[in-house]
């Protein structure tokens, strides 16, 4: 490499300053391993990143904050641009429009929009990065009525691999702004995106716990109840069995639990009554058949949602599955508790269910490639190889599970909550793949960003490798 011009572009090679922090991941499971890496805060550094390494013959990548490692293919041989774009988040309430730069987090996001009375389709965690969420589609505890996050993008800044930086929209490049918005990836490095806000004013939110033993009753009830539930509400049920540390709720440490968490979106000051008696129905009959250990469901400012799914709050090894499911009913629940469920040996911290349907299942006209979840249930997994538990026991337990749910597999992922580059994954149909390739094929000619194609997001056959 030509060194000036490497030191130029803020590029560092490893055991250099600036490598480390630029290959940072939260999932340390998956750590990255470029041949080159820069942090890049200004859309000029990610030029000249880019503009790098076109003359160095190096494939460029992307992460900000490394959430989705275990997703991607390995970066062996790459430049990695990691966009920590400087500037706050401006939101104009006037518009219903946030314009957020690269690498900002969601937690970030969600303070700036609520100062304005304002929500947005943020994910459960306030760590995950907005870009690499919204991109891939972005699955929100207020989806049953927003419906998909990258729906609500409005525009997006990006370099693309000639080295220009674009503000592309559905006017200024419509084909451009489609494939982006859950194409996929591979189209360029996205600096900035602007995203449609609505109105919030309380929400109910919380997660309930009872011991896993009650899981049997709870599956059945909250499946029944989802068949039928307000789209105001979005939940998940899932089994949690968390490796004993000081730092876990004592709530958490005697077993695996069943935890029911969500929200409940109250839109105006009108709807919190509705609001409310939407989430007892839920809460009133699972209440009912088995007191919880615990239950932080109350009223709450939108903010507050960022709480409730318990993600971890610090980078953390994991190895994890994900389905689309459709049809659950008894059948599905005893299978997947048999598997899953107490005295199943299942090595997992958890593994479950999120509701879905609602707006989720609804195209959007002005949507990008992936507009709609074609399942009404996402199936989520994941555990942790420390101490005793190892990757192989993980994976061996997921395709264990993955057997046993078979039958109530669509076939379809959403890209956001692909746990693994290895598993299945199907997001768009094959006229869409085609579709996006095109576009990628016009933006970007040479396959500089190939490697950020995810698997199956190209019928390209030298992407396909
Ligand atoms: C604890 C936890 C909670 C989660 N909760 C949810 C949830 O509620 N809903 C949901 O849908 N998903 C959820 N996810 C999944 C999450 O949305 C994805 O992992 C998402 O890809 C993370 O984006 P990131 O930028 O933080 O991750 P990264 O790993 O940094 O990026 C993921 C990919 O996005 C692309 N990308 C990122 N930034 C850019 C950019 N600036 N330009 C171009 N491409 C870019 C790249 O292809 C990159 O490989 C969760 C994940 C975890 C670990």
């Amino acid at each position: 490499m030509r060194t000036a011009a490497r030191l130029d572009a803020g590029v560092s090679l490893p055991g250099e300053p600036g490598y480390e922090k630029a290959t940072r991941v939260f999932n340390l499971s998956a750590p990255a391993r470029p041949a080159a890496a820069v942090t890049a805060t200004t859309p000029e550094q990610v030029q000249a990143a880019v503009r790098y390494a076109r003359a160095a013959r190096l494939p460029v990548r992307v992460h900000t904050t490394g959430h989705a490692s275990a997703a991607g293919r390995p970066m062996d041989g790459a430049l990695l641009v990691r966009p920590r774009l400087r500037g706050r988040v401006r939101a104009d309430a006037g518009r219903r429009i946030a314009r957020i730069p690269a690498g900002t987090t969601w937690g970030e996001v969600v303070r700036e929009v609520a100062r304005q009375g304002l929500a947005v389709a943020h994910g459960s965690s306030a760590l995950v990065g907005a870009v690499g969420y919204l991109l891939g589609g972005g699955v929100s505890f207020y989806g049953r009525t927003a419906g998909l996050a990258s729906n609500a993008v409005r525009a997006v800044e990006l370099v693309t691999a000639d080295g220009e930086a674009r503000r592309v929209d559905a006017a200024s490049d419509p084909e451009l702004f489609w494939a982006v918005r859950g194409g996929g990836g591979g189209l360029g490095v996205v600096t900035a995106v602007e995203v449609g806000l609505f109105p919030a004013s309380q929400v109910v939110t919380g997660a309930a716990f009872w011991p896993a033993a009650q899981a049997g009753r709870l599956l059945p009830a909250w499946l029944a109840w989802s068949r039928h539930a307000p789209e105001e509400a979005t939940t998940s049920l899932r089994i949690i069995d968390l490796p004993p540390g000081p730092d876990l709720p004592s709530h958490l440490r005697s077993g695996p639990v069943v935890c029911v968490d969500g929200a409940v979106l109250a839109a105006t000051p009108d709807d919190v009554r509705t609001a409310r008696r939407q989430a007892e129905d839920l809460l009133g009959p699972l209440r009912a058949i088995a007191v919880p250990i615990v239950d932080t469901w109350r009223p709450a400012a939108p903010a507050a949602v960022l709480g409730a799914h318990l993600d971890a709050p610090d980078p953390v090894p994991f190895i994890g599955d994900h389905m689309l499911l459709d049809g659950l009913g008894g059948d599905a629940a005893d299978a997947f508790l048999r598997v899953a469920g107490e005295g199943s040996g299942s090595p997992l911290v958890l593994a479950g269910f999120r509701h879905l349907g609602g707006a989720f299942d609804r195209p959007d006209p002005a949507g990008g490639a992936l507009t709609r979840v074609r399942g009404p249930y996402a199936y989520m997994a994941s555990g942790a190889p420390i101490g005793p538990v190892t990757g192989t026991a993980l994976r061996e337990h997921c395709a264990k599970i993955r057997d046993a749910l078979a039958p109530w597999d669509t076939g379809w992922t959403v890209p956001s909550l692909v746990e693994s580059a290895a598993q299945p994954q199907r997001h768009l149909t094959e006229q869409e793949v085609r579709g996006v390739d095109r576009v990628r094929t016009r933006v970007d000619p040479d396959g500089l960003f190939r490697g950020d194609v995810a698997p199956n997001a190209t019928a390209l056959a030298a992407d396909r490798r």
